[in-house]
């Protein structure tokens, strides 16, 4: 993740001497939601174990994110649908409008199968940022957001919540859609990008599954697990 600094050939040190929240400071944020389900707890350990190889690794992280899509999906808008059962007429329901993810690439492509587990008619829109490995700034790369947008709702997903530039951007791009509704949804946040993009948007709605203490010099989550992108695909 450190970029090279061609003058003095030394790897750069972005988060290097930047003041950064406690966990206890963000903890409290008005639309965050931690999980407290224990199955997320138990195979998040597993997932950040340096032990545990790239299949069971994706794995983990589709499994996680489903369950993360279930506890963020509970507060979608229904509308009324009559139907004919065998039996006789009744009136069920349907979820009104379309749903969206977005994963930022590449990590983001485990829990956007995660949301497509849980809702199979979500659009996936892909969003491809990368970060400046020198100043970590979010630059696109890639983009494949339809110009037709009839969503009740888009989920922006990124299993690791760092310095929260490519979230802020994300969310800043998924905006000008004018879709109605925006989420993040991610594994681990770092107090440092949960608060910078909380600040940024404080109108969308946190989905995490933990939130660990730090980003290190590097700007990788501490503990963390290390490089979810490599980790997913066995690019280490
Ligand atoms: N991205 C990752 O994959 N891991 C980190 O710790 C930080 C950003």
């Amino acid at each position: 993740m450190a970029g090279i600094d061609i003058q003095r050939n030394q790897p750069t040190l972005p988060m290097q001497g930047i003041p950064q929240p406690t966990r206890e400071e963000v903890l409290d944020l008005p639309r965050l939601s931690i999980s407290r389900h224990p199955v997320i707890a138990h195979k998040l350990t597993t997932l950040r174990d340096k032990q545990t190889p790239p299949p069971e690794f994706y794995r983990l992280v589709k499994e996680i994110g489903s369950l993360l899509a279930y506890e963020a999906t509970a507060s979608l808008a229904l509308e009324t649908r009559t139907i004919d059962t065998p039996l006789q007429t009744m009136t069920g329901h349907r979820l009104a409008g379309g749903i969206g993810v977005t994963p930022i690439l590449r990590a983001g492509l485990g829990l956007a199968e995660s949301f497509r587990e849980v809702i199979p008619e979500a659009q996936i829109w892909h969003l491809g940022l990368r970060r400046d490995e020198r100043t970590l700034q979010a630059l696109e790369y890639y983009n494949q957001l339809p110009y037709q947008v009839d969503l009740q709702v888009c989920y922006a997903v990124d299993p690791m919540l760092a310095t929260g530039g490519s979230a802020i951007d994300t969310i800043n791009i998924l905006k000008r859609r004018g879709i109605p509704r925006l989420s993040y949804v991610g594994i681990i946040a770092a107090p440092y990008g949960l608060l910078r993009l909380s600040q940024a948007h404080p109108n969308i709605d946190i989905y995490i599954a933990a939130l660990d203490d730090r980003l290190n010099d590097l700007g990788y989550i501490v503990p963390g697990l290390g490089d979810a992108g490599d980790r997913q695909f066995g690019t280490y």
